[in-house]
Order: C-alpha cells, then sequence, then structure tokens
C-alpha cells in the first residue's frame, strides 16, 4: 500500500468546546429538567459530530439526533454510547439493530418492517412516531395519528416510546402557524395517550422554540443549531459561537486604477490599491454570492471582496487597511480584534441562512478543537 498523502487546502476551522458547554448550559436554564436530544445531524452542522457528541456525552446529554444511519454508525464506531434517533433515514431496518439506534418510524409499512426484523431477532426496538402536523414533509399524518399509533403499540416487537413533530418556520416568525402545529401536536398527545393508556415521550422545539416558546417545549428539546452558538432570530440570546474559520494571505498584489480583478472583470480599481490574495474559494464552502459581497477581516478591520469568488481563491480589497502583508491571518467567519463576523451576517449577505454557513464552511475546512 502506498503511503497517504494529505492534500492541504481550504481554511482551518477552529472549534471551541467551551462554548458548547455554554450554550448547553443555556439550553439548560430555559428548559429546566428536561432532557436535550442534541442534533448532531450534518457533520454536528459542520463542526464534526464525533468531537461534538463526545463532548455533549461528557457534559451529561443522554440522546443525540442524526438525519441518517451512516451519521449514527460513525457515532457508533467512535465509541460514542448514548441513545441516538434517526431523524429521516428508513433505508436499512437491521442498521437499527446492529448499532442501537431509535428510528423515527413515518408510516405503517416501516413501523411493519421493524416490528418484522425485531421478532426475527427476539428482541424489542424503541421507536418514536413522527406526527406531520403542517411541515409538509414526512410522518403520519394527523387524522389517522391516533389510530396508527395505537395499532403501532400493539405489534409485536414495538416499543412505541415518544411522539414528535416539527414546527415548519424554523424561526418561528409567523406564530400564528407554529401554534395551530402545537395545537395539533397536543390533541394527538392526549388521544393516543388516553388510548394506550401511558404517556409518550413528546417532542417538538428546535432552537428558535427552545429559545423564544415556553407552550412548546413538552417532554424533550431538540435543539441544533444553538448549541453551536448561533441563533436564528436577530437577537443573539447571548449564545457563544464555536466556530472561527480563518486562513492566511496568499499573497498581496499593487495594482494600478484601471485594473480589473477576477473573473468576468466584475471589480475593476477605481484608484492605485491594494488587494489580498486569499486561498478560499466555493470549493471550500465560501459562495460565490459573496463576489463583490462578502467580507473578511483583517489585521482587525473589514477588508471588501473584490470582484468574483474563485473555485480556490478569493481576493480582497485591503487598500485601505495598513500593512497588510503575506502570511497575516484572515478571518472568514468569527471574530478578530473587535470585529466579528458571524454566521448570520453572512446569511443575510447572500440572503440564506446560518445553517448553511456553517454546514458549508465548518463542513469542508480542517478542524482544530480548543477548549
Ligand atoms: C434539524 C432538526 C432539528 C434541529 O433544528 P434547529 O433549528 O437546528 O434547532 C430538530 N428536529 C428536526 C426533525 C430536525 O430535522
Amino acid at each position: 500500500m502506498g503511503k497517504r498523502v494529505r492534500v492541504n487546502r481550504g481554511p482551518l476551522a477552529e472549534i471551541d468546546l467551551s462554548a458548547l458547554q455554554y450554550n448547553l448550559e443555556t439550553v439548560k436554564r430555559i428548559i429546566d429538567k428536561r432532557p436535550v436530544i442534541a442534533v448532531v445531524k450534518a457533520d454536528a452542522y459542520g463542526h464534526g459530530s464525533v468531537e461534538i457528541a463526545r463532548r455533549l456525552v461528557a457534559l451529561g446529554v443522554i440522546h443525540l439526533a442524526v438525519a441518517y444511519t451512516g451519521e449514527a454508525k460513525q457515532l457508533r464506531e467512535s465509541g460514542v454510547a448514548a441513545e441516538i434517533i434517526v431523524l429521516f433515514d428508513r433505508s436499512d431496518i437491521e442498521d437499527y439493530f446492529t448499532y442501537g439506534l431509535v428510528p423515527v418510524v413515518q408510516d405503517k409499512e416501516t413501523a411493519r418492517e421493524f416490528s418484522l426484523e425485531a421478532v426475527k431477532r427476539g428482541r424489542g426496538i424503541r421507536v418514536h412516531m413522527k406526527i406531520d402536523t403542517g411541515m409538509g414533509r414526512i410522518g403520519f399524518i394527523p387524522e389517522q395519528a391516533v389510530s396508527d399509533a395505537v395499532e403501532i403499540s400493539g405489534w409485536e416487537g414495538i416499543e412505541l416510546a415518544g411522539i414528535m413533530s416539527h414546527f415548519s418556520e424554523a424561526d418561528l416568525a409567523d406564530r400564528s402557524y407554529a401554534l395551530h402545529q402545537l395545537k395539533l401536536f397536543n390533541d394527538i398527545k392526549s388521544a393516543i395517550a388516553a388510548r394506550i393508556g401511558r404517556p409518550l415521550m413528546s417532542h417538538i422545539a428546535n432552537s428558535a422554540a427552545v429559545l423564544s416558546f415556553k407552550d412548546a417545549l413538552m417532554d424533550a428539546v431538540r435543539p441544533g443549531l444553538l448549541l453551536y452558538g448561533s441563533s436564528p432570530f436577530q437577537d443573539s440570546f447571548g449564545l457563544r459561537p464555536l466556530m472561527t474559520v480563518k486562513t492566511r494571505v496568499l499573497a498581496v498584489r499593487s495594482l494600478c486604477a484601471g485594473t480589473p480583478v477576477s473573473y468576468g472583470r466584475t471589480f475593476v480599481a477605481k484608484n492605485d490599491c491594494r488587494i489580498a490574495v486569499v486561498p478560499v474559494g466555493y470549493a471550500d464552502g465560501y459562495n460565490r454570492l459573496f463576489s463583490n459581497n462578502g467580507e473578511m477581516l483583517v489585521r482587525g478591520r473589514r477588508a471588501p471582496v473584490a470582484g468574483r469568488v474563485c473555485m480556490d481563491v478569493t481576493m480582497l480589497d485591503v487598500t485601505g487597511i495598513g500593512g497588510v502583508c503575506e502570511g497575516d491571518e484572515v478571518v472568514i467567519l468569527g471574530g478578530q480584534g473587535n470585529e466579528t463576523i458571524t454566521a448570520a451576517d453572512l446569511a443575510a449577505r447572500i440572503g440564506t441562512i446560518p445553517y448553511e454557513i456553517l454546514t458549508s464552511l465548518g463542513g469542508r475546512s480542517r478542524r482544530v478543537y480548543i477548549n
């Protein structure tokens, strides 16, 4: 076998695990004694699911949630023993048994498959049932949810442990619709409990609900974004971002007035200027929509992106910032000196949400963890 060659490309993401602890404590103050189901899907929103899950477990979290069984498998193989709820995947029934995972069942057919597999293996499986209260994505439809729950809970091998739903407005801007969803969910929850004679662990609260919607906290909460220190609202709620994404200036060039920069000549120097070339591009998750639009921090100051973001590099106009030279630290996301660029700032510039900024930049950077 040949020696593995490591390619060093893209920026560095520093992940501050003490901020994770701080954000978790913030959640705990809000939710009292309720359990947290920590959402670590999409590689923990670009922060690295293994390291994040390990730290969460060390901090006392006993429930984790991922989107797909492959994500859960990676956690198990890294020694994470906490309960893992799989939110979406239903492709490989066997994995749930092999890795001891908790499926979210979304229809009767899948529940039946879990029952059959459980019987075959001579052991039960805990499942949570997803109710579609208005997200229009997946789950049992409200009209049949109660009778379906009663039926499924009677199937051999199935231990119906929880019911869940999800809000359609991630930021809960339209509270009336969220209230409608919550009422539907509460009615279904009570009806099921009455019919099967015991309560089920119910959960619906995402980050926005945890931060702003007390009535939706139910028996457990399911935050993702806020654990990583980003808020779905304008208000940061004092959360501390975990991720700083940085790199170093590759080259600095002095250009004469009239010189175009980057593809399509969308930036032309009005006066003589200094341009810093930065080794991060859209292949590293720095969106091309930041062309002539984004900013990065150099020497504690904001430097605007000049011209189009390329695949591997981006140019900054550092004319107004004295003394910038090759090797200077450049912060793409996070703080430097007195300036900070948040995921929310970046998201607002290109018409997206902080979730996409974190998964894009964090997902493709080399990561280091600090405490
Ligand atoms: C991603 C996800 C969450 C977490 O949402 P945040 O807004 O990041 O808190 C909760 N529940 C489900 C079903 C999800 O898919």
